[in-house]
């Protein structure tokens, strides 16, 4: 009787999670790294007309309700997009990492085509202060406020709609200073990439093509835009920038990293190291021979087709920095050293030792040669081989 009891008490637990596979369109990555898109299995759905499961949301702007199955092609590609991909990153958390952090978090509510800044305080910015478009941000929970009514809400990722800007509006030629205030602008609302490095190098390059794109000193997002060749036409062209955050899984697998790394790296603001750590897991979860090798040989910090390789500097230590790929082409360097067998746990245990606000050169490399004591196979080896690698780039 007692064991029957307990059967449906499982079975009750269990049935919350919908059983019928359900398929949809979603932009997916080929052997090739190329976009694509293809029909999925939606894994861990709770529902069996929307885009709601045990563990993620999709959503339309401020509403709470889940994106339903009868809404717009355009707006179900986005939610399946996103569903698909953030189920995967989540899944990377909990079976390679295995994090317990991860495996216990509540429903994380994913918001597209939202335009609100946020505002820790009231949750939503009014909608006319300063919209924000074609990129993405994960968001910390927030107690709400009473007086105006702004209910309590746990931690969010959100994506914004894409929306063109002429190249044009860069070139400025007549007037540097609005050059300026235009790459300033378009870099604060771009937060993956170092896009003034981008933007320069489009506007000076000569030859055309995804070949002179490529020689940008890029970081995993960029990269990974240009590997996509069928899509990037959409995404990136001579003349015209649009970024549908949404549709790009490797930012998905980013914004999720930031969740998943939120136990010891707060999500208030962006630095270098916590930049450079979601950029790390987002490239391994991933998991394309295509891309890595791209990584590798691109990296800021020694990619063998780069021709300035870049040494640290002390202002690589300022938020500013926050988007270029130096602190992401050293973890990818220091994975590579420690052994590919253990690179993402040893990162991933690295984190343990870090807090908001770490520092690259004491704080980020003093952690990986801690964590080499645990987790190296030869701690001694290994770490005279972290030091050489920091040694010849500054550190
Ligand atoms: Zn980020």
């Amino acid at each position: 009787m007692k064991t029957l009891f307990s059967t449906i008490i499982i079975l009750l637990q269990f049935s919350s999670v919908y059983s019928a596979e359900i398929k949809k369109r979603a932009v997916v990555r080929d052997d090739n790294f190329n976009a694509k898109i293809e029909e999925v299995a939606l894994p861990n759905l709770t529902s069996d007309n929307s885009y709601e499961g045990k563990f993620f949301k999709i959503v339309n702007g401020k509403n709470n309700n889940a994106i339903r199955f009868d809404d717009s092609e355009d707006l179900q590609l986005k939610a399946a997009t996103t569903y698909y991909h953030i189920n995967k990153a989540r899944k990377f958390f909990t079976d390679v990492v295995k994090s317990k952090y991860v495996q216990d978090l509540p429903q994380i509510i994913v918001r597209v085509d939202l335009i609100n800044v946020f505002n820790e305080v009231g949750h939503f910015a009014n909608e006319n202060l300063d919209p924000q478009f074609n990129n993405a941000l994960t968001i910390p929970a927030g107690n709400g406020y009473g007086p105006k009514n702004v209910k309590p809400w746990g931690m969010e990722v959100w994506f914004r709609p894409s929306k063109e800007i002429n190249i044009k509006d860069f070139k400025g030629a007549v007037d540097l200073v609005s050059v300026k205030g235009s790459l300033k602008d378009f870099r604060n609302q771009s937060h993956m990439v170092n896009f003034q490095t981008y933007i320069t190098d489009l506007l000076q390059g000569t030859a055309t093509g995804a070949n002179n794109l490529r020689l940008v000193e890029s970081s995993i997002m960029i990269e990974a835009i240009y590997q996509s060749s069928d899509l990037a036409a959409e995404f990136f062209s001579r003349k015209i920038y649009r970024l549908d955050a949404a549709l790009v899984p490797e930012i998905i697998y980013h914004e999720f990293s930031h969740a998943a790394l939120s136990d010891h790296l707060e999500l208030s603001h962006s630095t270098p190291v916590n930049e450079g750590l979601a950029d790390y897991f987002a490239g391994k979860i991933a998991n394309s021979k295509k891309l890595a090798m791209k990584i590798k040989d691109y990296n800021l910090f020694n990619g063998k087709q780069v021709k300035k390789k870049q040494q640290y500097q002390m202002a690589f230590e300022r938020g500013e920095y926050a988007n270029t790929d130096f602190v992401f082409g050293l973890l990818w360097n220091v994975g590579e050293t420690v052994g590919t067998d253990i690179e993402t746990n040893f990162i991933y245990r690295m984190t343990w030792g870090l807090s908001t606000n770490v520092s690259i050169r004491d704080d980020l490399i003093n952690a990986t040669l801690l964590t080499c004591k645990d987790v190296c196979k030869s701690p001694l080896n290994d770490r005279i081989k972290l030091y050489k690698l920091y040694y010849s780039k500054n550190l």
